[in-house]
């Protein structure tokens, strides 16, 4: 078989897109994976044109780059590599992002064309951003951008696995808004959005950078502690409540003002998450009952 014929066969099975072209641009090979790819098969392609309205590159900006910027022409023209972004036209006329590198054909001296690969598959590196963007999202709370609930209490199990292995305390707090549908029922739904965001923000901005403050529900929190004193956990809650009180939401002329009840355990000994949990609730009602906008604390051991 003739050399160029053998490294045909072999190019037919490589993983990537891969066309030659003749100075002319007329496709002269066509590869497996570029029928997987762009929907056209090499009986299709062959010996047409690659402007004939086959793949139709356009760049990010929708740019048709058969007109002008074809990497494959350019590459004819002054005999570099290039690599490129492009969105290839499959046959059935919906677009693919594909990376394109492109390299002069040589037949000793003389330029015969070029050669096009071409791959539908991601950088491994934007795969593992997106990856740990999903992840990220997945943990979050859209309206709040803090912890959503399923990540904040796998937290507060790993709280709990450092105490049982290194004896390290803890803390859980179960915060609720005080009287929030008043501020739903006077300024509206948005407006009680802006003031779960704004309580949001001053709890988090309260705690230190090892804490977890994570939304529970609709308007509470359930901020976790990590390796905390009962003194500092005094402290940090302490500044929660004064820190929304203190805070106001500004809306179509009115301030918009709440306060939270806070119910605080202190955890020494290992418990089950769900009675933590529960005993921070029943604190925070008690908090209600004795007026709201206040603390009531506890130490679990
Ligand atoms: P209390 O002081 O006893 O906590 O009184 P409250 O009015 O805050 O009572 P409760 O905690 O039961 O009320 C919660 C209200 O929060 C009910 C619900 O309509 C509202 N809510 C829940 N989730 C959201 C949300 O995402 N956005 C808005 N705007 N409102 C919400
Ligand atoms: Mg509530
Ligand atoms: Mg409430």
């Amino acid at each position: 078989m003739e050399k160029s014929l053998i490294y045909q066969e072999v190019l037919k099975y490589v993983k990537e897109g891969v066309y030659f072209v003749d100075t002319n641009r007329k496709i002269t090979f066509w590869n497996n994976t570029a029928e997987k790819i762009t929907g056209f098969t090499a009986a299709e392609v062959l010996n047409k044109y690659c402007y004939d309205n086959i793949l139709n590159h356009v760049d990010d900006e929708g740019t048709h780059l058969c007109q002008q910027g074809c990497p494959l022409h350019r590459t004819m023209e002054d005999g570099h590599n290039r690599e490129a972004s492009v969105y290839l036209h499959h046959k059935q006329g919906y677009r693919v992002h594909v990376m394109v590198r492109t390299y002069p054909l040589y037949d000793e001296d003389r330029l015969i064309g070029a050669i096009e690969l071409f791959s539908d598959e991601k950088p491994p590196m934007q795969l593992m951003e997106e990856i740990e963007d999903l992840k990220v999202l997945a943990m979050t709370d859209q309206l709040t951008e803090i912890a959503n609930r399923r990540y904040t209490e796998s937290f507060l199990s790993g709280k709990l696995l450092e105490l049982e292995e290194f004896k390290t305390p803890f803390g859980v707090a179960m915060i609720d808004i005080d009287h929030f549908k008043a501020v739903n029922d006077t300024y509206g739904h948005d407006a009680g959005d802006l003031t779960i965001q704004m309580t949001a923000k001053n709890l988090v901005n309260a705690v230190r950078s090892s804490d977890l403050v994570g939304r529970w529900g609709g308007e509470e929190f359930l901020v976790v502690f990590s390796a905390v004193g009962i003194n500092q956990l005094q402290q940090i809650t302490e500044r929660m409540r004064m820190l929304v009180e203190t805070s106001s939401v500004q809306r179509e002329g009115s301030d918009i003002r709440v306060t939270i009840s806070i119910g605080s355990v202190f955890v020494e000994k290992p418990l089950s998450k769900d009675r933590i949990i529960q005993m921070a609730d029943q604190l925070m009602y008690q908090s209600k009952l004795e007026g709201r906008n206040r603390i009531t604390s506890a130490t679990l051991d």
